[in-house]
């Protein structure tokens, strides 16, 4: 459409007057009115375009108004737009069908949520019951959504303000994951990184109590807290030490599933098979609300004489359900995990490294697939960070004008603290992949001049 500057203040005026923002100040609010959005762009009613280097929330993997999906939605509700979760319907079958295979190892069934929250909330709760224990460990920065237990598991400053209103559930220890370039264990490898961080986990196992823990719950890659990829042999051992203390093991890829690392799941990268692993985003690139629990054997049979106590009126949603096989249809056919894969190996990745050979506030790039992180700094050598841990407002202020230049240039990044996250929808081109890359190139001149 043209541009409509007067629309756009009208939409902005609604939700002004009406709605209530998540994790905001809402006097603080100021959203941009959004008029449409196709592939890997977005535009305002002033006409004015983005090159989406955040996929919405790190969900849009498939990008905006892919026809497919679009008609695969279309094309249930001319059938049927609602049936309850207690009849059998096609495209749920098939959604969970298609889910099941793209899984690694017996990962056989699937529970379907709205979100990724619930899919952590339903998985510890099978966890808890199938193990007959009550603990989850999970990690220091971590997130795993905005619900009672999935708040309780994360580890980001999130979680505190739930916890002094006691809106979070407990019963959840935490543990420092791997993280080389901020490693806790004094590690100088990432041979090092790996080992010592798998000896802290068994200590903090052995001093929870093995007997009171029901499951480990681990973002496979690390998604808000810093895109951090575990060393080799991480995964493998946290495995290991699940079955020597009875623990079950749950992935949360609601981030890294589904292309996002440039494979279906992010452990198919180190060949590991969790007990559960719970999915969300990516799924169905959220065009219709969906997430879930895929559940190994195992835990699905604790529940085959014994009922579940859990569901959701719109478990397996019909609309959702058709998104997600349309989706994973279409990422088949177009390639777009190949893609991701190849475009982040060929372009993201070398492109961030001579970025952060020109610029000085740049402490290290890391990621793989279409998940980046830019983590910045004041000093190179001490490595501290440009936004401390946790800080708001004027500390906030050297990344809020790195985020000003690169929306100015046209592109629109997501941030946290001190790193910028470079996460396009998997379906980038090599050249809007490029132009984005030049886009931050430019913008990290602002954050230069706080270095030193
Ligand atoms: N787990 C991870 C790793 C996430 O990144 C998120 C959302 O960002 C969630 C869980 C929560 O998902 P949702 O917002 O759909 O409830």
């Amino acid at each position: 459409g043209l541009p409509d500057p007067e629309a756009g203040a009208r939409v902005v005026a609604d939700d002004r007057a009406h709605l209530f923002h998540s994790w905001a100040a809402q006097g603080a609010v100021n959203p941009m009115p959004v008029a449409g959005g196709e592939g890997r762009y977005f535009w305002d009613y002033e006409g004015r375009r983005y090159l989406d280097f955040s996929s919405q929330f790190i969900n849009l993997n498939i990008g905006h108004a892919h026809p497919k999906v679009v008609a695969a939605i279309k094309d249930q509700a001319d059938r049927i737009c609602m049936i309850a979760s207690t009849f059998a319907n096609d495209r749920r079958g098939e959604a969970a069908r298609l889910i099941a295979e793209i899984a690694p190892g017996d990962l056989n069934r699937v529970f379907f949520t709205n979100g990724g929250a619930e899919a952590n909330e339903h998985a510890v709760r099978m966890a808890r019951i199938h193990t007959g224990r009550p603990k989850v460990l999970s990690a220091y920065r971590s997130y795993h959504g905005g619900t009672a237990t999935a708040i309780s598991l994360t580890g980001d400053p999130r979680r505190w303000a739930n916890e002094n209103s006691g809106s979070a559930s407990g019963n959840v220890a935490h543990f420092f994951g791997p993280y080389l370039y901020r490693s806790h264990f004094h590690a100088t490898t990432e041979a090092e990184e790996c080992e010592r961080a798998l000896a802290h986990l068994e200590q903090v196992i052995t001093f929870e109590g093995p007997s009171t823990i029901a499951a480990i719950v681990l973002e496979t890659v690390v998604g808000t807290a810093g895109i951090l990829v575990p060393p080799p042999g991480y995964l493998a051992g946290v495995r290991e030490l699940c079955d020597r203390y009875g623990i079950l093991y749950i992935a949360d890829e609601v981030m890294s599933g589904f292309g996002r690392t440039g494979a279906w799941f992010a452990v198919d990268h180190w060949g590991v098979t969790p007990d559960l692993i719970t999915f969300a985003k990516g799924v169905n690139s959220g065009y219709v609300p969906l997430g879930g629990v895929i559940l190994s054997d195992a835990v699905h049979d604790t529940f085959r004489d014994v009922a579940y106590p859990g569901g959701l009126t719109y478990s397996g949603h019909p609309l959702a359900c058709a998104a997600a096989v349309g989706t994973i249809t279409a990422m088949r056919e177009e390639g777009v995990n190949e893609n991701a894969a190849r475009v982040g190996a060929e372009i993201i990745g070398p492109g961030l490294r001579e970025i952060a050979d020109r610029h000085p506030s740049v402490g290290e790039v890391r990621g793989l697939g279409v998940f980046w992180a830019v983590e910045l700094v004041r000093d190179r050598e001490t490595r501290e960070m440009l936004v401390p841990y946790a800080a708001g407002g004027e500390l906030a202020r050297p990344v809020d004008e790195v985020v000003a230049a690169c929306k100015e240039g046209g592109m629109w990044p997501v941030y946290n603290y001190n790193r910028i996250h470079v996460v396009p929808p998997c379906t980038i081109t090599d050249d809007e992949a490029r132009e984005g890359l030049a886009i931050l190139d430019q913008a990290l001149y602002a954050a230069d001049k706080y270095v030193g």
